[in-house]
C-alpha cells in the first residue's frame, strides 16, 4: 500500500512520493524559545516525532531539521523583563525544551538550527528579493515583502486573494498576525530603540530579521531550495507558511516545499489553548501531579492529528491506566523476543499509512495482546515493532519490584489454590489488591503487578 499524507497546499490526501527515491527532506517549524513550551505546543513536535517515525519504519531515510526561533519580537522582550542577554535567556528555555522532548521520548532531529546562525544566509534571501522586485526598502530601512507582487501569495492559507490583496493597505512589522490584518510583512526590521542591543550589522543595515524569513533561510540552508516535508500547527498557515512560501519561492523561483502538514489544536473548554489565554498546562503540571510526559503522548496517538483534542484531567488519568495496562501486560510476555506476527504487522502498516491513523493503529496493538493464538515471544515482536512507532518505552520497561509482604501474600495464595481453599485464595487476593497489587493466573503461573 502506498503512503497517504493529508496535504494542506492541495487540501487532499495525496500519495506520498519524495523528491529524491528513498529519502525524505522534513523541516519542522520548532519551539520560540521564550518560556517553558505548554503542552498544546508538544502536540506539534510530537505530531512531528510520529511522522518521521512513520516515514522510517517504512525504510525511508530521512533528514529531519528543526529550528530554534532564539530572535523575534517575543524573546526581545522578555529577555529584557528578565533583564538577560538574549543568549543566556534563549539559552536556558532552549535547554529547558531539550529536557521536555526526552521525557516524550522525541528522537531529536539531525540537527537543531537557531536562527541567530543564519543570519547572513537571510541576509542573502532579501537580497535576492529585492533584486526580483518583490521587497523594497521602507524609511526607517526596514525591509517588507510586497504581497501585490508575488502571484501565488494566498495559495497555503486560501486567501480569496484579489479581493483581500486590494485591502490589504500598508505594512505590517510584528511578527505575529491574523488573516484580518493581512499586509506587506516585515523580511528585515531596521533596528530601533526597542531592540536594545539586539541587532546585526549587514549589508541591508542595523537591525534584524523578521520571523518568516528565519525559517526560510534554516531551511535551504540545510535542506536545500526544495524539500518534501515542512510541518506545524495550523495557526501557522497564516501567516508563518503562507509567507514561508512567498519568500522561498519569490527567492529561487521553484516550489519550496511539497508536502505541507499541519496538526489541530489542543483546547481547554473548547478553546485553543495559549499563552495569552492563560489556559494553558506545561508538561511540570502534569510531573506535580506523578503522571509521566509519556502518558501525554499516549493520549494524543488515541486522536488523529488533524482533528481537535479537548484537554480534561480525567482524560489525561483514563490514558494513564489503560497505558499501565499495556506496560504490565507487555511485562507479562516476558523476554523472550520471537518473530514479528506478518498478518497484524500487515493491519497495522494499513492504517499508519493512511496519514497517520494512530487510534486505529493503536486498536491493532490490543488485539496483539488479547491475541490467543500467538506465542509470548512472537507477540512481544510484534509489540516491539509497533512501538517503533508510537514510541511508548516498551522496550525499555523493567520488571517493578514487587514489595515483600506482596510476595508472601502471593506465595501463601498459590500455596492456598494448591490446596483448593478458594475462599482463602480469594481473601488474599483482595488483600493483595488493598495494596495496590493485582494478581493473575497464567499458563505459566502466578503473576503479581502494580494495579
Ligand atoms: P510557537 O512556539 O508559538 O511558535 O508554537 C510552537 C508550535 O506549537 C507551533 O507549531 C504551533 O502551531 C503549535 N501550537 C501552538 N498552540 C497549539 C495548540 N493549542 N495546540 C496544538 N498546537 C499548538
Ligand atoms: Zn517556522
Amino acid at each position: 500500500m502506498p503512503i497517504k499524507f493529508y496535504n494542506t497546499l492541495t487540501r487532499e490526501k495525496e500519495i506520498f512520493s519524495p523528491i529524491k527515491k528513498g529519502e525524505v527532506s522534513f523541516y519542522s517549524c520548532g519551539p520560540t524559545v521564550y518560556n517553558y513550551p505548554h503542552i498544546g505546543n508538544y502536540r506539534a513536535y510530537i505530531f512531528a516525532d510520529t511522522l518521521k517515525r512513520v516515514l522510517l519504519y517504512e525504510g525511508y531515510k530521512v533528514k529531519h531539521i528543526m529550528n530554534l526561533t532564539d530572535v523575534d519580537d517575543k524573546t526581545i522582550r522578555d529577555s529584557q523583563k528578565d533583564g538577560l542577554s538574549l543568549k543566556e535567556f534563549t539559552e536556558f528555555y532552549t535547554q529547558a525544551f531539550f529536557k521536555d522532548i526526552k521525557s516524550l521520548n522525541i528522537i531529536a532531529p539531525q540537527k537543531f538550527t537557531k536562527a541567530t546562525d543564519y543570519i547572513d544566509e537571510m541576509v542573502k534571501i532579501i537580497e535576492k528579493l529585492l533584486k526580483n522586485n518583490l521587497a523594497y526598502k521602507s524609511e526607517d530601512g526596514s525591509v517588507y515583502f510586497n504581497i501585490r507582487k508575488f502571484k501565488n501569495y494566498g495559495k497555503l492559507s486560501g486567501l480569496v486573494l484579489e479581493e483581500q490583496k486590494e485591502n490589504a493597505a500598508g505594512r505590517i512589522k510584528k511578527d505575529e498576525y491574523g488573516k484580518d490584518n493581512i499586509q506587506d510583512f516585515a523580511l528585515w526590521k531596521a533596528w530601533d530603540e526597542k531592540d536594545g542591543d539586539v541587532f546585526w550589522n549587514t549589508a541591508l543595515g542595523k537591525g534584524r530579521p523578521g520571523w518568516h524569513i528565519e525559517c526560510s533561510a534554516m531551511s535551504m540552508a540545510t535542506l536545500g531550495e526544495q524539500i518534501d516535508i515542512h510541518t506545524g500547527g495550523v495557526d501557522l498557515i497564516f501567516p508563518h507558511h503562507e509567507n514561508e512560501i512567498a519568500q522561498s519561492e519569490g527567492a529561487t523561483g521553484k516550489p519550496f516545499v511539497k508536502y505541507w502538514m499541519h496538526n489541530e489544536w489542543v483546547l481547554v473548554d473548547q478553546k485553543k489553548m495559549s499563552k495569552s489565554e492563560k489556559n494553558f498546562y506545561t508538561l511540570r503540571d502534569l510531573v506535580d501531579k506523578s503522571i509521566d510526559p509519556i502518558v501525554y503522548r499516549f493520549w494524543l496517538l488515541m486522536a488523529n492529528y488533524r482533528t481537535r483534542v479537548n484537554f480534561v484531567w480525567e482524560a489525561l488519568e483514563g490514558a494513564e491506566t489503560a497505558l499501565k495496562r499495556l506496560y504490565n501486560l507487555c511485562l507479562e510476555l516476558g523476554s523472550n523476543v520471537g518473530k514479528v506476527n506478518s498478518e497484524y504487522q500487515k493491519k497495522f502498516k494499513e492504517f499508519i499509512e493512511d496519514d497517520l491513523d494512530t487510534p486505529r493503529a493503536l486498536t491493532v496493538l490490543w488485539d496483539v495482546m488479547k491475541e490467543e493464538n500467538l506465542s509470548s515471544a512472537d507477540k512481544k515482536a510484534t509489540v516491539l515493532d509497533f512501538d517503533k512507532v508510537f514510541g511508548l518505552g516498551f522496550a525499555d520497561l523493567k520488571e517493578e519490584k514487587i514489595p515483600e509482604e506482596v510476595q508472601k501474600l502471593a506465595k501463601e495464595r498459590e500455596q492456598t489454590r494448591k490446596n483448593k481453599d478458594f475462599s482463602k485464595s480469594d481473601e488474599l487476593r483482595k488483600k493483595i489488591n488493598s495494596l495496590g497489587y493485582e494478581v493473575k493466573d497464567t499458563a505459566e503461573g502466578q503473576k503479581v503487578s502494580k494495579l
